[in-house]
Parts: C-alpha cells; structure tokens; sequence
C-alpha cells in the first residue's frame, strides 16, 4: 500500500473539549473510546504529517502482551499484585485490540499465531530458559511451551536454532492497515483530524501550531518518538530508532523449507535483538536495529534507511533463512520510538492544567496503546476504574542526560550489547557480563 494522500490542514483557532495531539494509535484509541463514551465531547486531532506516519504505520506488527520495560518494577514500586494487574490488563488488550477491529470492519491482516522467541547459541537458551521459568509463573494460566531444536524448526525452520518458546498472546497484525482503519472509524465517529498540523508547543489548555492554536479543557500529548521536538521536552523520551526490510513475496518452494504455518512472530534472545513476521502476502518482513540513536534527539528524514542498514538487516535474514539469499528486498525503513530514562511506559493526566500524555513504550506499544487510549478516557472523564489504578498511571521519571553524554551514552551502551552477542555467538554458556552492566546502566535489569 501506498503512502496515503494528507487530509485538510487546520485553518485558524479552533475550540474544542479535548485537543489531541499526534494520530498515530495513542491519539487514534484515545479518541475512539472517547468519542464512544461520551459522544457529544468535540474531538480535534492535530497531526504533523498524516494519520500514521510515525511508528504505528511502520511498525513491526506484533501485537504483544509484553509489559514495556518488565514486570519486576512495577512489583519494586507497587508490589506483586499491581504488576500482576498490569500484565492482565495487557493481555486483555491484545484481543480488545482484536475485538474492536473485527466489530468495526478494519481488516489488518490480524492472525492471533502466538510468539516464538528462538535460541542460536548457548547463553540465549539460558535466557530462554530463565524467560520460560518466569512466564510460567507470572502466567500460570497461560500454556507456555518450551521446544527442543527439532520442535521450533519445525514451526519455523530458523538455520541453527538451539531451542524456542512459544506462548499465545501475540497477533500478527499489518501497521498501516490498522492505523488507516482506525483514522477512518475516529472520523466517522465525529472526530476531526487536522493533517499537515504541527504543534509547536503544548501549554494548559492549549496547542500551538503556525496554522492557529486550538483551545481545548484537555490537551493529550500522543507524539511517543517525536516529543523532543516540542517546545520544553526535549530530554523527555529518547527518540530510539528501529528499521525493517520486507523481502519480495517468496516461493511456495522457499516456504517450504521454512514452514511458517502458523503465523507466528518470530524473535530472537539477542541483546541487539531482530523481530519478524510472514505477512499476509507472503513477504517476511524482518527488523532490527539501525543507527540507533542521532545526536541532538533528531529523528529520521520519513524513514529514509542507510545502505548499511538494509545489508545488515540483509545478512542477518540470509543467516536466519539461507533459502532467502537470492530473494529481492522490495522495501526497507526505519521509524522511531520514544524511550523513557527508566525504560517505562506512562500515561496520565494533569488535573490542574489539563495537559495528559501516553507514551514511551520502547519497542512494544501496538498493544500498549490500547490500554492507554482507553486509560485516558477514565482519567479523562473522571472515572476511577480498574485501568485508572495500574501502576504505571502518572508514573514520571527523571529526564535524559544532555548532550554529548545522551549520545556518547546510546552508542555506548549500543557497541556493549554488540560486542556481548558476539562473545555469545562465539560459544560463552552464559549471559555475557558486558550486557548485564549495560543493563543497569538503562535501567533494563
Ligand atoms: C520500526 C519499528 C518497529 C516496531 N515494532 C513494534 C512491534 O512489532 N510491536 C510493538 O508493540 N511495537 C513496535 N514498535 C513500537 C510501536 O510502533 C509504537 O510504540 C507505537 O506505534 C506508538 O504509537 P504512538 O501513536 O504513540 O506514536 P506514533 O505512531 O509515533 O505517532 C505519533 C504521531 O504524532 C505525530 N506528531 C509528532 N510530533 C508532532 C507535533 N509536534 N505536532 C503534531 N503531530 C506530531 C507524528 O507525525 C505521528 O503521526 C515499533 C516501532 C518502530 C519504529
């Protein structure tokens, strides 16, 4: 599918009940379980470019029960019971997600085939074992399978695959077609978004733009990986990038050999970790990381990708799948996303000033936006309800350092967990102690 053509600008002031600020799925959910609950609120959506240009048009498609940054520091802050809380709410939210697409005739190319995370060498199996061990027992319900060698490659036939685990609560979705779906559903809700729009700056009950400033009670702020561009955040979330290439569609021959039946997404216990899918149309669309980070918080030109980026991405493809070698990559960006200094999603509102967020999701906010779209609309309305009490409503944390230490930092920490893969894939059995530093130091422990 093609890039899609931007609707209207705004064209002066504006007032409204609630101004929302980014359409990508934070603005898009907020603004559908909004407008459904109380249908007379005027909704306005301010958006830079068009309604899924950032990371919810270009995304990896897995929508996840992971809870963003773990579970163990939500236990450290508010005890077992609301961590607990937090991963059922994410796992309700994978087919809330699935629900409301299916009711409101958005197709996304949604198949519910579970995640298999694999092993190739043996430090990411003892990861996997440990993973298995504590899936197990923050889900007891759920039927987490751990599988030898021979099992995972015959789900998914990845070249020198030690082991695999799979559990249920993951979908294969299509990024651009659910947040297109979305767009169109808000719209036809009553809700109006404002295209080729950029804010400048958030006050109370105001969002600034060159085009006229809309005055709303409630102003969300749903920029994720963008928000150092606004005015007095720019050390809020780092803006992480991630980059996919997609293949052409393969052979009925070549999938042979790979198998894929299910649907699953495929991952992997690597520090720089890759995460894939087989689309609908049968691609493999296959991601990881690029340039991780540009000095100075800058993002990415629309997505443009260096060369060097799309060869790795190539490589490590060739390597998981041979039979791929001489597949063409039809397509290859990158996006980026919002990282808090304690790797730890939030969502909430200020009652004194009306300013609300959602956001910082790392790499796991297809779901996440769900639960926060619907979060925001209890705090919003008023209402104290299961979703207004999980433990990472009005979480704050301190912000990033400044630079040159926010880039010296990122492409250190980035070079340290490329250097612990290698001395992994070279043969060490156990995490190497390089990653396990970088972890604390990003709060990823
Ligand atoms: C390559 C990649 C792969 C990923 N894969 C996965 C995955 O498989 N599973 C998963 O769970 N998560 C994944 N993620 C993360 C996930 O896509 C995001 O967490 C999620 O899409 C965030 O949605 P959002 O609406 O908060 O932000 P975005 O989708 O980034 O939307 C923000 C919107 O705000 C607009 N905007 C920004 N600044 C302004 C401004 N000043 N004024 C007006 N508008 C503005 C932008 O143009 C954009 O449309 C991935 C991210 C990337 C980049």
């Amino acid at each position: 599918m093609g890039l899609p053509t931007p609707g209207p600008a705004l064209a002066g002031d504006v007032q409204a009940d609630v101004c929302i600020v980014g359409a990508g799925y934070t603005g898009l959910w907020t603004a559908y379980y909004l407008k459904k609950a109380a249908p007379q609120l005027e909704i306005v959506i301010l958006e830079a470019k068009f309604a899924g240009y950032g990371a919810s048009g270009r995304n990896g498609g897995w929508l996840t029960n992971s809870v963003t940054g773990g579970r163990e520091q939500y236990v450290k802050s508010h005890g077992r019971a609301s961590a607990a809380a937090m991963q059922s709410a994410m796992t309700a939210s994978v087919d809330e997600v699935i629900a409301v697409t299916e009711a409101e005739g958005i197709d996304a190319d949604i198949v519910k085939g579970g995640e298999l995370t694999v092993a190739m060498n043996p430090a990411q199996l003892a990861r996997l074992t440990s993973f298995a061990a504590s899936e197990q027992q923050w889900q007891a319900d759920v039927d987490i399978e751990v599988l030898s060698a021979a099992e995972s490659s015959a789900r998914i036939n990845v070249a020198g695959t030690l082991g695999g685990v799979v559990h249920p609560h993951c979908a294969r979705i299509h990024p651009a077609k659910l947040v297109q779906g979305l767009a169109r559903v808000v719209e036809n809700l009553g809700v109006t978004i404002y295209e080729q729009t950029r804010v400048s700056e958030i006050l109370p009950q105001k969002a600034v733009t060159d085009r006229g400033t809309v005055s709303a009670q409630v102003v969300v702020r749903a920029t994720e990986g963008f928000t150092a561009g606004l005015a007095g955040l720019h050390r809020t979330w780092l803006p992480m990038n991630s980059s996919l290439i997609v293949t052409e569609p393969l052979d009925a021959s070549v999938w042979a050999g790979i198998g894929w039946e299910g649907r699953e997404t495929l991952g992997d216990f690597a520090h720089v970790y890759m995460y894939a899918q087989r689309t609908a149309d049968d691609r493999i669309a296959f991601g990881g990381r690029g340039v991780p980070y540009r000095f100075g918080s800058n993002v990415d030109t629309d997505g443009e990708t260096p060369e060097s980026t799309i060869s790795s991405l190539r490589a490590l493809l060739t390597r998981f799948f041979p039979g791929t070698a001489d597949v063409a990559i039809d397509h290859g960006w990158s996006g980026v996303l919002g990282v808090p200094r304690d790797w730890a999603a939030t969502v909430g509102l200020d009652q004194g000033s009306g300013l609300a967020w959602a956001g910082g999701y790392v790499g796991t906010g297809v779901t996440a936006t769900n639960l926060a779209g619907r979060t925001l609309t209890d705090l919003i309305l008023g209402r104290d309800s299961e979703l207004t009490r999980l433990p990472w409503v009005n979480h704050r944390v301190r912000n990033w350092e400044v630079e040159p230490l926010r880039w010296v930092a990122v492409h250190g920490l980035y070079a340290a967990y490329q250097m612990a893969d290698r001395a992994e894939a070279r043969g060490r059995a156990t995490t190497s102690p390089i990653a396990s530093m970088a972890d604390v130091v990003t709060g990823r422990h």
